[in-house]
């Protein structure tokens, strides 16, 4: 039988994206056995019952034991708590990684709890995901002609970064290495923002007078400029903590184009309106590819 890439890997955090990334290695073959390990027992009970995981181990110095590769799948939050368990247990050899949205954060973190950057680290970040979380909402084929983030830092290792770059490619997503500042600041401009405006709208519109009609009559394009605001609010509450500064300019830029348009709006300027609108049609159309 071939090797498989990956003889052991161990997920802290089996929920949407870690048992994702779990189903997706294992139906490609490129991992022996998956641990799981994290917070609360009855998670990883749910992930051991639905074949996602093979042991759950709550003990992270066992979890982590004899592991090629740990994957870090937690929220931006809880990270630094994680890393300062792996510090004491890691494996000297053991290549580590972790899917969280925003970079900066995990690396200071990273660097905070080790001591130094570890030359097994390669930070990573999945552009996949879903409105939903937890194991149950997990599925192998979440990261298909996806895109993966790596921020690979001067510190890293070649071969770590080569084995998670295989990782990656070998459930089916296509993997990018980026700087970490740069990381931050594009995803607070495509992901990041987009995410606090549907929370604003939703917000400012349910808290109107006459919210039960305007939900009545809302049609197909609320719904989907919407759906990603039933997204879990502790996750992106510790992204927009974790990415504070590039996206507070992402929305001061925003907000004072949405200004103009609100002016222009106001003056029953047509050819102001027509002009944006034509511009975002054009980049709409043109620039978005999938
Ligand atoms: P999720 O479905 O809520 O899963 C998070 C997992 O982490 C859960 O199994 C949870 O276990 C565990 N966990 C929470 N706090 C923990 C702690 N203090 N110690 C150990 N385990 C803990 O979230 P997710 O969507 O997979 O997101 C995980 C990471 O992926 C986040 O860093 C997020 O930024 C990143 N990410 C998310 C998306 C997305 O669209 N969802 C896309 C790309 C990257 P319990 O259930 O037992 O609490």
């Amino acid at each position: 039988m071939k090797t498989p890439l990956i003889r052991r890997l161990c997920i802290v955090g089996v929920g949407l994206i870690g048992g994702s990334l779990a189903q997706a290695l294992k139906r490609a073959g490129a991992v022996g056995e998956v641990i799981g390990t994290g917070r609360r027992e009855e998670t990883l009970g749910k992930a051991l019952a639905l074949g996602v995981i093979d042991h759950l181990e709550m003990d992270p110095a066992a979890a982590v034991a004899g592991a090629d590769v740990v994957v870090i799948a937690v929220p931006l939050g809880a990270m630094s708590g994680v890393f300062d368990t792996l510090a004491d247990h890691l494996p000297k050899d053991c290549v580590f990684t972790d899917v969280g949205s925003a970079k900066g954060c995990v690396v200071a973190d990273a660097k905070r709890a080790f001591g130094r950057i570890p030359p097994t680290f390669v930070p990573g970040h999945p552009i996949a995901g879903t409105e939903k979380s937890g194991v149950e909402a997990s599925f192998p084929e979440l990261f298909q002609q996806r895109r993966v983030i790596l921020t690979p830092l001067a510190e890293t290792e070649a071969d770590a970064h080569r084995l998670i770059r295989r990782m990656w490619n070998a459930t089916g997503a296509e993997v990018v290495d980026m700087g970490v500042g740069h990381h931050d600041e594009v995803l607070a401009a495509t992901s990041h923002l987009p995410h606090v405006l549907a929370y604003s709208l939703v917000d400012t519109l349910a808290r109107m007078d006459d919210r039960a009609e305007i939900f009545r009559y809302a049609a197909g394009g609320f719904r989907d400029f919407t759906r990603i605001a039933s997204s879990d609010p502790r996750m992106w509450r510790d992204i927009c903590v974790a990415n504070r500064a590039p996206l507070a300019e992402s929305i001061e830029e925003y907000s004072r184009d949405l200004g103009s348009l609100a002016q222009a709006i106001k003056d029953g300027d047509g050819e102001t309106i027509m002009e944006v609108f034509r511009r975002a049609k054009h980049a709409r159309d043109n620039l978005y590819l999938d």
